[in-house]
């Protein structure tokens, strides 16, 4: 199957108010255009350098979302362009990019990263690491950025009935803050999870985002 074909496909399986990220980090800048001719606009990716070498050689209407570990120094590459970080863990990078969306004048969409899945090595924030960042005076005083809503990884596993409760575990981590911070806040809106190996359970769990690599570009044959 084409990129294009696999966009098709997609867009008749996964509702229009979900979006759809196109996951390209390892892909080369040749196959992301082929997206972007079949029209699709929104790409992410999991490395700042690599994404920033794209971003200067791609349309400008792209939108781009990070999606991977960030490493605070590595912040500059990306905060001139990026739509969105999906993947905050601390309030210090949190801060950073407040500094670096500052100096460019404009205002970065955050998801707070959650550590869903029983694997260790995923990164991520619990619950309460996450209450004491928005209970913080010094998260308070940040005015470029903005938190958007949440982002998790499930386990990579053939137990379905894991996965699904560990997007279910995500769903009520959205609406415990939703509810104890974002009340009145109709920005913070967004879950994003789902992948392509998971993202119709993702859905039927509440996705707002899903995050599709090999489901578009197939398998890099290296
Ligand atoms: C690679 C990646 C994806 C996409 O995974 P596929 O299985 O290729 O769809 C989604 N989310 C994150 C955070 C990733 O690193």
């Amino acid at each position: 199957m084409t990129i294009q074909e696999n966009l098709e496909k997609l867009h008749c399986e996964i509702p229009d108010i979900v979006k759809i990220v196109a996951v390209s980090k390892t892909m080369p800048v040749e196959l992301i255009q082929q997206a972007y001719e079949a029209g699709h606009r929104l790409f992410g990716e999991n490395k700042a350098q690599e994404m920033s070498q794209k971003q200067l050689l791609l349309p400008g209407d792209i939108h781009w979302h990070f999606i991977g570990h960030l490493q605070t120094n590595k912040v500059k590459y990306i905060a001139p362009f990026v739509e969105m970080i999906q993947s905050v863990d601390s309030l210090k990078l949190l801060q950073e990019i407040d500094r670096q969306a500052l100096k460019h004048e404009r205002v970065i969409n955050c998801l707070f990263q959650f550590h869903i899945a029983t694997e260790e090595t995923k990164f991520g924030l619990d619950l309460a690491e996450a209450e004491n960042i928005l209970d913080c005076a010094d998260y308070r005083m940040l005015k470029n950025i903005r938190i958007a809503g949440v982002m998790g990884m499930a386990s990579l596993t053939e137990d379905y009935n894991l996965v699904r409760s560990e997007f279910q575990y995500l769903k009520s981590i959205f609406l415990k803050l939703k509810d104890k911070y974002f009340a009145d806040d109709l920005q913070f809106c967004e879950i994003s999870m789902g992948m392509t190996g998971d993202f119709h359970i993702a859905l039927e769990e509440g996705s707002t985002i899903v995050r599709i690599g090999y489901g578009i570009f197939g398998k890099l044959r290296s």
